[in-house]
């Protein structure tokens, strides 16, 4: 016998109230069991197959199918959080708090309602009714490793399809948003007493030939790479954090970089990390100064859907709005590479995510059941 799927204020009150943390910081750092085991319930209870996937260290993902074929639908999401900060809400944030027509509650905008929305848009669908599957996708870490995402390439069912990431993007359409890296470097040269340059081999002043050659390099990236859907319609490369040396009167012996690059779609995370260490050790050769790279993260690539594919063009349409880019990274790149075309579309709101006080609008919950149900008639119904 099934169980009625609770109302949709309770679905969502159910998923704030499983804290879900990820956090680089071992200390804050949480499981996301519950949530996943939340969702593969009720998702059994609408008669989805469901698969739980272990990824290592307590973290979860959920794949879960209703109906059979090559085609269909993939809704996807993350199910962890980040951290939050007490002394800055107002109210409990595993508490859901419904005030002044909005829902409060630690991940309501980014981005657990969308689960809830699912659950709410596929309530009276009946199975027989379906021509292609529905495919729900939830993943662990989306917020610090992308360790869900990364594992995606090992579930042939959210490969070659067309998928909507229920991202904050306040019920409009996402087809593109710029990749993301973080690069550490490091000069290495001799210290010495500063009255005789010969004593050692300055690392800041290798540093100054590093920092010229990258600010070369990000205009040269600037003027191939141009793609005005973006606000800022180019890669970026910012010089974030340095540190070098001690004293004034010591030969500085190590200097360390920070850079962030933001790549646009058709630049590859390798090929620019490999391209990047190419021109620092350029701009060092000759100078005996040695060089050491460190990616701070595993990076993330930059992500666009052609405008012509059936799963944008039916987002614009039930959404009645152009596709945009956004401004910040998802796990929509990990889909594309496995062949599935993906919007960015959710309920949420990117200004509330990471947030205290975060919450959802109730006026985007009844548009956004009804784009799914569009979605799916579309592409699971047809
Ligand atoms: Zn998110």
């Amino acid at each position: 016998m099934k169980t009625p799927l609770p109302p949709f204020p309770q679905l969502l009150a159910e998923l704030i109230a499983l804290p879900s943390v990820s956090s680089a910081d071992a200390g804050l750092d949480m499981s996301n069991r519950h949530v996943i085991h939340r969702l593969a319930g009720w998702l059994e209870d609408l008669g989805f197959g469901v698969e739980e996937h272990a990824l290592g260290g307590d973290k979860w993902n959920l794949v879960a199918v209703l109906g059979t074929g090559a085609g269909g639908l993939v809704l996807a999401g993350h199910t962890d959080t980040v951290p939050w900060d007490d002394a800055l809400w107002t109210s409990d944030p595993f508490r859901l708090a419904e005030r002044d027509g909005r829902f409060y509650g630690l991940g309501t905008s980014d981005m657990k309602s969308f689960f809830a929305v699912i659950l709410e848009a596929l309530r009276d669908l009946r199975a027989q009714d379906l021509t292609q599957p529905v495919i729900v996708l939830a993943t662990a870490d989306e917020e610090t490793s992308m360790s869900g995402a990364r594992a995606l390439a090992r579930y042939p069912l959210v490969h070659d399809r067309a998928a909507v990431i229920g991202e904050p993007t306040a019920l409009r359409p996402v087809r593109m948003h710029k990749g993301m890296m973080m690069e550490a470097i490091r000069v290495i040269g001799r210290s010495g007493h500063s009255s005789d340059p010969a004593l050692g081999n300055n690392a800041l002043e290798g540093m100054q030939r590093v920092m010229g050659a990258l600010l070369e390099w990000r205009d040269e990236l600037q003027a191939a790479h141009r793609e005005p859907l973006f606000r800022v319609p180019h890669p970026t490369l910012n010089l974030g954090h340095i540190h070098g040396g001690d004293n004034p009167n010591r030969i500085c012996g190590r200097c360390e970089l920070h850079i962030d690059l933001r790549p646009t779609p058709g630049l590859a995370v390798d090929a620019l990390r490999r391209e990047m260490q190419q021109r620092v050790a350029d701009a060092l050769a000759g100078s005996g100064l040695g060089v050491t790279f460190e990616s701070l993260f595993e990076g993330i690539p930059a992500f666009a859907t052609d405008p012509a594919t059936a799963i944008v063009r039916a987002a614009e349409g039930l959404c009645q709005a152009p596709a945009e880019a956004a401004a910040f990274a998802t796990e929509a790149p990990y889909l594309s590479a496995l062949g599935t075309h993906t919007v960015v579309l959710g309920p949420g709101d990117i200004r509330q995510a990471h947030q205290p006080d975060e919450y959802l609008a109730m006026e985007n919950v009844a548009p956004m059941v009804d784009v799914l149900r569009g979605l799916i008639q579309r592409f699971c119904m047809a």
